[in-house]
């Protein structure tokens, strides 16, 4: 109803975004965001979630978007054309998304949408097979809901659709925390299978969207490490790496998580697939603990890291180094001559270079040789557009690491 009233405001009173003369290349080349002190004039009375046309300093069309003056990005660009923004427009772009994933070999459980990277701004859309798991971040993606509510149901016809807009990201925008069900109510915790194991996704109460679908090309890239090692998983959440070293045939798994009820779920995976003798769970901070056996001269063969983003914002980079440097630094030390490390981090502020500088300072103070088995990105369900840095924000680093 609200984007109906919306799509008529727009079409009666064109309201347009003029933009600087001198604009930033990025708008030309394609980027989607325009920020404030980009902008030299708003024309008509504009409203949070509205869309306007944008034109370049000349008057030239440079695209179509959704505008909230009260966010620090004014205007998020949703197309290049001349084209109504409208239930169609979005169908088609979410099917386009799906044709994509298909095209790439996702297509049980996949990001489906993945915001910027699909030409969605500020729209997450994960399916877990039946199940679809949304998120809208931004004022101007949230009042087209329905919309995009509406285009799963024609293309999916799924088991459900829950929002997990409970993401403080929504505040800036001037939109509250929320969550629940989009579509009629159903059991929301549900089981999905990913390389051959089978994983239980709460999509009510999981971290997220319930599950960090981002991983799982990577959790397949320690198959041949894993064989015969003893590991150690630090940041394990629901177990799923850890599942998978005991499924590629480790010989011992613990894996750790400050969350007790993270440990819960990660026992309850290990058993539904029967490796619950080979992996063992532990609630501990790994910060804490990590120092201390190494101290007392525990080895493994594997050790993973897999923490959360340290930091959220720009001025605490310098702080997140410090955590990734220091937890990498001690995960090395538990690795046994010869073995490896297998570590990740997932902010987009920290880039894939300085990543790497980090390790590589970690290293040195724990007077570690370390050799690059492979470094990536997240899985391919999650596109990275270059130039738009927050799509590529995911770093999956192996190293061989062995005494100096
Ligand atoms: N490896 C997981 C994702 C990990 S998310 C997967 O592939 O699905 C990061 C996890 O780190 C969260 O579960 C959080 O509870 C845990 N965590 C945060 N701080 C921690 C700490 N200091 N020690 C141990 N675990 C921590």
């Amino acid at each position: 109803m609200r984007a109906a009233v919306l799509f008529l405001r727009s079409y009666l009173w064109a309201m347009t975004v003029q933009l600087k003369k001198k604009i930033a290349q990025r708008i030309f080349n394609g980027h989607p965001w325009i920020f404030n002190n980009e902008i030299e004039a708003i024309k008509g009375d504009v409203k949070a979630g509205d869309i306007v046309d944008v034109l370049y300093g000349d008057g030239s069309f440079a695209g179509k978007g959704y505008i909230n003056p009260q966010s620090q990005i004014t205007v998020r660009l949703l197309t290049r054309r001349k084209e109504e923004i409208n239930d169609d427009f979005f169908l088609r772009r979410i099917q386009e998304a799906w044709h994509y994933r298909q095209k790439i070999g996702y297509t049980e459980n996949c990001r489906l949408v993945f915001g910027e990277a699909d030409y969605l701004p500020a729209l997450i859309i994960d399916k877990f097979n039946d199940y679809f798991v949304l998120q809208t971040l931004s004022f101007g993606m949230d009042v087209w809901k329905d919309s995009i509510v509406k285009a799963l149901q024609t293309i999916f016809k799924p088991k459900g659709i829950y929002e997990r807009n409970d993401v403080p990201v929504r505040e800036l925008e001037g939109l509250q925390q929320q969550k629940g069900f989009l579509s009629a109510q159903f059991d929301t915790n549900i089981i999905i299978t990913e390389n051959g194991l089978k994983f239980y996704v709460d999509i009510e109460n999981g971290q997220k969207t319930g599950y960090f679908l981002d991983q799982q090309d990577n959790r397949r890239a320690i198959k041949h490490i894993a064989k015969g090692a003893d590991v150690l998983g630090a940041f394990t959440y629901t177990g799923t790496f850890e599942i998978h070293a005991a499924h590629y045939g480790a010989k011992s798994v613990l894996g750790i998580d400050i969350s007790v009820n993270a440990v819960e779920q990660a026992n309850r995976n290990a058993k539904l697939n029967g490796l619950d003798n080979i992996c063992h769970f532990e609630a501990v901070n790994a910060f804490d603990v990590l120092k201390g056996w190494a101290k007392e001269g525990r080895q493994y063969d594997m050790v993973m890291l897999d923490p959360p983003a340290f930091t959220k914002s720009r001025e605490n980079i310098q702080k997140a180094l410090t955590g990734y440097k220091e937890i990498n630094l001690r995960g090395m030390k538990l690795v046994k001559n010869g073995g490896f490390l297998v570590t990740s981090s997932c902010t987009n502020l920290v880039s894939p270079e300085l990543f790497l500088q980090t390790i590589d300072m970690a290293a040195k103070d724990a007077r570690k040789k370390i050799r690059q088995v492979t470094f990536k990105a997240q899985a391919s369900d999650h596109p990275i557009i270059w130039g738009m840095e927050n799509t590529n924000y995911l770093k999956f680093l192996i190293v061989e690491v062995s005494g100096l």
